[in-house]
C-alpha cells in the first residue's frame, strides 16, 4: 500500500510472537476468547464514557453495543467486529506493538518454562494469540477522534499502518480480520465458532453475533419453457416416462413449482446476557459460578474457585456483590505488595461497568479475592474521580470485608479436617464433605500471609482476623492449628498465650527457652514466617489472653516458693555478672525459672526487638 507507516515490533512482543507462532500448544481455541474479551472492554469503554455524553455513542447501528462474527469461507477469513471506543492511530502503534506491557516478558519467561499459553489473558497480552491460527491479520480501527485506519502485520518482526482509503466505514470501532492459516481450517465452521463462544464467552454483557447461514426450502416456480424442454428431454431418454396424461391437477399444479435448497444469512445470537449476579443465587448452580470465575479472571485452568460468596446488600447503599476465593495465589501476589495498588474487584453501577481499577473497594490485604460488585446506589453520571470519593463507597467496603471474612471463616467450618474431635462423631461422609476436606490448610497455603498482613493493617477487624490464624505449635504434630484451639487446651492457671519466632521450626525446637514449657507440658506456638515479627506487634491479645513471646522478659510460668531464696542466693552472682557484662550489651541479670537444663540465655527485653527480628531486619538491610 502506498500510504502505508512500517514499524517494528518492540523486541520483546516480538519474540512473544515469535513463540506463540512457533508454538505446539494444542489449544488454540484460546484466541476467540481474547478478541472477543478484547472486544467487550472496548464496549464497556465506550459505554462508560456515554454516561456523561450521550452524542458520543452516535446514531443508528453505531449505537447498538453489540459484537459481530463473520466468515468468508472462499477467503478463509474470520473477522470480529465491535462498535467498542476503536483505536487511534496513535493507539494501534502503541496498544498493538511497540509499548510492551510489564507483563510481556513475565509472559514470555513462563512461556519458555510451561509452554501452556491458556493464561495469556492474564498477562495483558491476548490479542498476540490471534498468530495461533492466522498468519496474517488486519485490524481496522475507527475512533470518534481520528480517521479509519488498518493495521496489518504478518509476524515478521514489523507492522504496518495505513489510512485506510478502500474498506467500508466501520463508523466507530474495530474490526479484526484473521486470514487463517492453513491447518486452521476448523475455525471457518460456524458450528465450531457457536460451540466456542458459548464455551468461553458466555458472560460477555454484550450480544454476540454470528452471521449465520441457514438452509431454507424456497419454492421456486419451475421454469416453463427451457426447464421444460429439459424435463421433457429426460423422460424421453428415460424408458419409463410417465404418462403425461395420468397427472391429476394438483400435480399439475405442483409442476410449475419446485421446492430448492437456498442458503441465506441472518445474524444469530450466541450468548444470554442476562448478568448471572443479578439472578439469586438459589438458581446459580455451582459450574455457572465455577465458569463466571475462569471468566472473570481470565483464569482457565479449569480449576474450581476455593470458595464464592453471592449476595444483595440492602439499606442506604444498595449493590449485589460476588467474590471468590482463588484455587491458588498468583506466584507475584506478596512480591510488590507495597508498591502495587491493584484491587480484582470490577465495578458496575446499574451493570454498566465503570472500572477494574477502583482500590476504594477492598483494603490491600484482601487483593487476592476475584469478584464484582454492582451498585445500585452510586451516581451513575459522574466522572471516576467524583465516583471515587462517594460516600456510599465506604459502606460497600465495610460490607465488602465482612462478607469476604464471613466467606474465608465458612471455608475452614465446612472443613472436615479443622473440626475438633469432639465434632468428628457428627460428620457424615458425604461426597461433598470430602470435596471440603483439607480446603482450610490449602487455603492457608496460598493466601495466609493476607491475613497476617489483615491483622497488621486493619485493626476494626483484627479479632476476625485473629480467628482465621493457623499455626503449627510444640504440641500440634506437624498440623495446623487455631488460636480457638489452643485456648481450648491452656492448661488450668494459664494466663498467656505462648509463643517462639524464629526462622524454623526445627530450629525452634531445639532452643532452651523451650526446656521448661515443654516440661511443665505448656504449649507453644512457633511463628517462623518474617511477617510474624510485625504481626506480633500488632497482636497484643486473644480472647482476654495476653501473647508472651517466650525469648523476651516477662514470661511467667506460675509462682515457685524457692523463687525467692534463688534469688537471695544468688544476688552477688548477679551483680558481678551485669556490671562484668558492660553496661551497653545488657539491661539486666535476673534469676529465672524458664530453664530446665541450659544454665543461663540471652533474653529480650520487653519492648525490645527479638534476636529473631535482629535477624530479618539484618537480612532485608542486606
Ligand atoms: P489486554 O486486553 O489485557 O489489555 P490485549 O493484548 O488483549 O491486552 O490487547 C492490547 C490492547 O489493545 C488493549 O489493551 C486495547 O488497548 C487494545 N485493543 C485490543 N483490541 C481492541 C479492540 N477490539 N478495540 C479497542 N482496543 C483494542
Ligand atoms: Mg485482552
Amino acid at each position: 500500500r502506498s500510504n502505508a507507516e512500517k514499524f517494528e515490533f518492540q523486541a520483546e512482543v516480538s519474540r512473544l510472537m515469535d513463540i506463540i507462532i512457533n508454538s505446539l500448544y494444542s489449544n488454540k481455541d484460546i484466541f476467540l476468547r481474547e478478541l472477543i474479551s478484547n472486544a467487550s472492554d472496548a464496549l464497556d469503554k465506550i459505554r462508560f464514557l456515554s454516561l456523561t455524553d450521550k452524542d458520543i455513542l452516535g446514531e443508528g447501528d453505531n449505537a447498538k453495543l453489540e459484537i459481530q462474527i463473520k466468515l468468508d469461507k472462499a477467503k478463509k477469513i474470520l473477522s470480529i467486529r465491535d462498535r467498542g471506543i476503536g483505536m487511534t492511530k496513535e493507539d494501534l502503534i502503541k496498544n498493538l506493538g511497540t509499548i510492551a506491557k510489564s507483563g510481556t516478558s513475565a509472559f514470555v519467561e513462563k512461556m519458555q518454562t510451561s509452554g501452556d499459553l491458556n493464561l495469556i489473558g492474564q498477562f495483558g497480552v491476548g490479542f498476540y494469540s490471534v498468530y495461533l491460527v492466522a498468519d496474517y491479520v488486519e485490524v481496522i480501527s475507527k475512533h470518534n477522534d481520528d480517521k479509519q485506519y488498518v493495521w496489518e502485520s504478518k509476524a515478521d518482526g514489523a507492522f504496518a499502518i495505513s489510512e485506510d482509503t478502500w474498506n467500508e466505514p466501520l463508523g466507530r470501532g474495530t474490526e479484526i480480520k484473521l486470514h487463517l492459516r492453513e491447518e486452521a481450517g476448523e475455525y471457518l465452521d460456524e458450528s465450531k465458532l457457536k460451540d466456542l463462544v458459548k464455551r468461553y464467552s458466555e458472560f460477555i454483557n454484550f450480544p454476540i453475533h454470528l452471521w449465520a447461514s441457514k438452509e431454507v426450502d424456497v419454492e421456486v416456480p419451475a421454469e416453463d419453457d427451457e426447464s421444460d424442454e429439459e424435463d421433457s428431454s429426460e423422460t424421453s431418454t428415460s424408458e419409463e416416462g410417465d404418462g403425461d396424461s395420468d397427472k391429476s391437477e394438483d400435480e399439475e399444479k405442483k409442476s410449475k413449482t419446485k421446492t430448492v435448497k437456498e442458503t441465506t444469512y441472518e445474524w444469530e445470537l450466541l450468548n444470554d446476557v442476562k448478568a448471572i449476579w443479578l439472578r439469586s443465587p438459589k438458581e446459580v448452580t455451582d459450574e455457572e459460578y465455577t465458569k463466571f470465575y475462569h471468566s472473570l479472571a481470565k483464569d482457565f485452568s479449569e480449576e474450581k474457585p476455593m470458595s464464592w460468596s453471592h449476595f444483595t446488600a440492602e439499606g442506604d447503599v444498595e449493590f449485589k456483590a460476588v467474590l471468590f476465593v482463588p484455587p491458588k495465589a498468583p506466584s507475584d501476589l506478596y512480591e510488590s505488595y507495597y508498591n502495587t495498588k491493584k484491587s480484582n474487584l470490577k465495578l458496575y453501577v446499574r451493570r454498566v461497568f465503570i472500572s477494574d481499577e477502583f482500590d476504594e473497594l477492598l483494603p490491600k490485604y484482601l487483593n487476592f479475592l476475584k469478584g464484582l460488585v454492582d451498585s445500585d446506589t452510586l451516581p451513575l453520571n459522574v466522572s471516576r474521580e467524583m465516583l471515587q470519593q462517594h460516600s456510599s463507597l465506604k459502606t460497600i467496603k465495610k460490607k465488602l470485608i465482612r462478607k469476604a471474612l464471613d466467606m474465608i471463616r465458612k471455608i475452614a467450618e465446612e472443613d472436615p479436617d479443622e473440626s475438633t474431635d469432639k465434632d468428628k462423631k457428627d460428620v457424615d461422609n458425604s461426597g461433598e464433605e470430602d470435596e471440603k476436606k483439607g480446603q482450610y490448610t490449602k487455603f492457608w497455603n496460598e493466601f495466609g500471609k493476607s491475613i497476617k498482613l489483615g491483622i497488621i493493617e486493619d485493626a476494626t477487624n483484627r479479632n476476625r482476623l485473629a480467628k482465621l490464624l493457623r499455626f503449627e505449635t510444640t504440641k500440634s504434630d506437624g498440623k495446623l492449628t487455631s488460636l480457638d484451639q489452643y485456648i481450648s487446651r491452656m492448661k488450668s492457671g494459664q494466663k498467656d498465650i505462648f509463643y517462639i519466632t524464629g526462622s524454623s521450626k526445627e530450629q525452634l525446637e531445639k532452643s532452651p527457652f523451650l526446656e521448661r514449657l515443654k516440661k511443665k507440658n505448656y504449649e507453644v506456638i512457633f511463628f517462623t514466617d518474617p511477617v510474624d515479627e510485625y504481626l506480633m506487634q500488632y497482636l497484643m491479645d486473644y480472647e482476654d489472653k495476653k501473647f508472651q513471646n517466650v525469648s523476651k522478659e516477662g514470661l511467667k510460668l506460675g509462682k515457685d516458693s524457692k523463687d525467692k531464696d534463688l534469688k537471695e542466693s544468688f544476688k552477688d552472682l548477679t551483680k558481678w555478672w551485669k556490671s562484668a557484662l558492660a553496661k551497653d550489651n545488657v539491661d539486666d541479670v535476673k534469676i529465672s525459672n524458664r530453664l530446665d537444663n541450659t544454665p543461663c540465655v540471652v533474653v529480650t527485653s520487653k519492648y525490645g526487638w527479638s534476636a529473631n527480628m535482629e535477624r530479618i531486619m539484618q537480612s532485608q538491610t542486606l
